[in-house]
C-alpha cells in the first residue's frame, strides 16, 4: 500500500492543476481539499431570469467557506517553498481566515491586518481559531493593505499573501478551468462580484488560457459587480470611506483595477454596480428560493444578474438573455456573516414544549 503522504485524497488545485500552474519539484503539494467545487444549476430563480442555462458555482464549498482557498494554497506553498517564516496579509476577513488555515496546514505563522470593527464574525473566528496574530487596524481596508505592503518590503522573512501576490490569481484562475471542465464549453455570460477585483484578473486569465489551449471554443463576457457606496472601478475614482453590508467588497481602492478593468473590456464585458437593499434582497432570494445561503458580497453578482434581466436592452446585438448560459459566481458562505442573516430574517417564534401549542403555532388547530 502507498504511504499517505498528508495530501487530500482528492488532490485539490495544485495536483488537478499542476500543469497549468508555477508548480515545481520543490513545491510542497498542501491541500486542504480546495477546489472542485459544485457547479449546481438552478432551478427557480432561472424562471426570473428567462436564460437558457443558469449555473451557481458554489466557491462557499472551499475548506474554509470562500474561493480564497485556491489562490492561497498556491501562495503559502511558495511560501514555503521559498523559506517565508510567516504569512501576512491585510483582509476584510475571508483571506484572513485562508491564509491562516493554510499556514497552521502548512507549519508557517501567520499574521492579519483587518479594519477595526468591520469584519464578520465568523470569518474572525476562523483567523482566531486557526492561531493567527489579528491585528485590528483603526482605519479601512485600504489603510491595512497599504501597511501590510510596507511590513513585507521591510521584512522579507513575511510572505504578503494578498491578491497582489501573483500565485493568488494563478490559483484563483482554476475556478475557470472548473467550470469548463463540467460545461464542457465556457459560458456566455459569467456573473461574479469585484471588490479587490483578483477574482475577476483570475477568471478572465483562466478562460483566456483554456480557450488558447482549445479546451473551450469562445470565452464569456465577464460582468462584475460592485456595492453602490463602494464602487471606484464604476465611478472611475477611488472612493474614500467605502461603505457597504457586503464586507467582502467594501474597497475603495482596488489592488487589481487596471487588470479588472482589462478584463472587462477584452471580453466584452460590465462592471456595475448594486446598492444594498438589491444585494440583501438577492441574498434573501437565494436563501429562500436556490437553497444556497452565501454572503451578502456574493449575493451582488445574482443582485446584479436580476437587475440586468429587468433591462431588455442589456445585451447589446441580435442575442438576448433567452439564448445564455450563464453562470453566478458563488463567493463566499452566509454563516460567515450570521449578524447580517439575523439582523433580517424574522425571529423564531418561542413556543411551550408541548404537542397542542405546537401545532397552534404552526396553524395546524
Ligand atoms: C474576496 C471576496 C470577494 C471579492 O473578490 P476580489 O477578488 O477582491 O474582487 C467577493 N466575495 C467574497 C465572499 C470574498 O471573500
Amino acid at each position: 500500500m502507498e504511504r499517505l503522504t498528508g495530501t487530500s485524497a482528492t488532490g485539490g488545485v495544485l495536483e488537478r492543476y499542476r500543469d497549468r500552474l508555477p508548480v515545481t519539484d520543490d513545491t510542497p503539494m498542501l491541500s486542504l481539499g480546495e477546489g472542485g467545487t459544485p457547479l449546481v444549476s438552478s432551478r427557480r430563480l432561472i424562471e426570473r431570469i428567462g436564460c437558457k442555462d443558469l449555473y451557481f458555482k458554489l466557491e462557499m464549498c472551499n475548506p474554509t467557506s470562500s474561493f480564497k482557498d485556491r489562490g492561497m494554497v498556491l501562495a503559502v506553498a511558495k511560501a514555503a517553498e521559498a523559506n517565508a517564516q510567516a504569512v501576512l496579509c491585510a483582509s476584510t476577513g475571508n483571506t484572513s481566515a485562508s491564509a491562516a488555515a493554510y499556514a497552521a496546514h502548512s507549519g508557517l505563522d501567520a499574521f492579519v491586518l483587518v479594519p477595526h470593527g468591520r469584519i464578520a464574525g465568523g470569518k474572525l473566528a476562523q483567523a482566531v481559531a486557526h492561531g493567527a496574530r489579528v491585528l485590528a487596524v483603526r482605519g479601512n481596508f485600504d489603510d491595512a493593505l497599504a501597511i501590510a505592503r510596507r511590513v513585507s518590503e521591510k521584512h522579507p522573512v513575511f510572505s504578503l499573501v494578498n491578491s497582489v501576490n501573483p500565485h493568488r490569481i494563478e490559483g484563483q484562475k482554476t475556478a475557470a478551468f472548473e467550470i469548463v471542465d463540467d460545461l464542457g464549453e465556457a459560458p456566455d455570460l459569467l456573473f461574479i462580484p469585484v471588490g479587490n477585483a483578483g477574482n475577476i484578473t483570475a477568471y478572465w486569465r483562466g478562460f483566456v488560457e483554456y480557450y488558447q489551449a482549445e479546451r473551450a471554443s469562445r470565452k464569456p463576457r465577464l460582468i462584475g459587480w460592485q456595492a453602490a457606496g463602494a464602487a471606484p472601478i464604476v465611478r472611475g475614482e477611488p472612493v474614500d470611506d467605502p461603505q457597504t453590508v457586503a464586507t467582502a467588497i467594501r474597497i475603495g481602492n482596488p489592488a487589481s483595477w487596471e487588470s479588472a478593468v482589462a478584463a472587462r473590456d477584452e471580453s466584452g464585458g460590465e462592471i456595475n454596480a448594486v446598492t444594498d437593499d438589491e444585494i440583501l434582497d438577492a441574498y434573501h432570494l437565494l436563501a429562500e428560493e436556490e437553497g444556497i445561503f452565501c454572503e451578502p458580497a456574493s449575493a451582488a453578482c445574482v443582485a446584479g444578474l436580476l437587475k440586468y434581466a429587468a433591462r431588455p436592452e442589456a445585451l447589446e446585438g441580435p442575442e438576448s438573455l433567452r439564448d445564455q448560459t450563464i453562470v453566478c459566481v458563488i463567493t463566499g458562505h452566509g454563516l460567515k456573516d450570521p449578524e447580517t442573516a439575523l439582523a433580517t430574517e424574522t425571529e423564531a417564534t418561542e413556543v411551550d414544549a408541548d404537542l397542542a401549542a405546537v401545532e397552534s403555532a404552526m396553524g395546524l388547530s
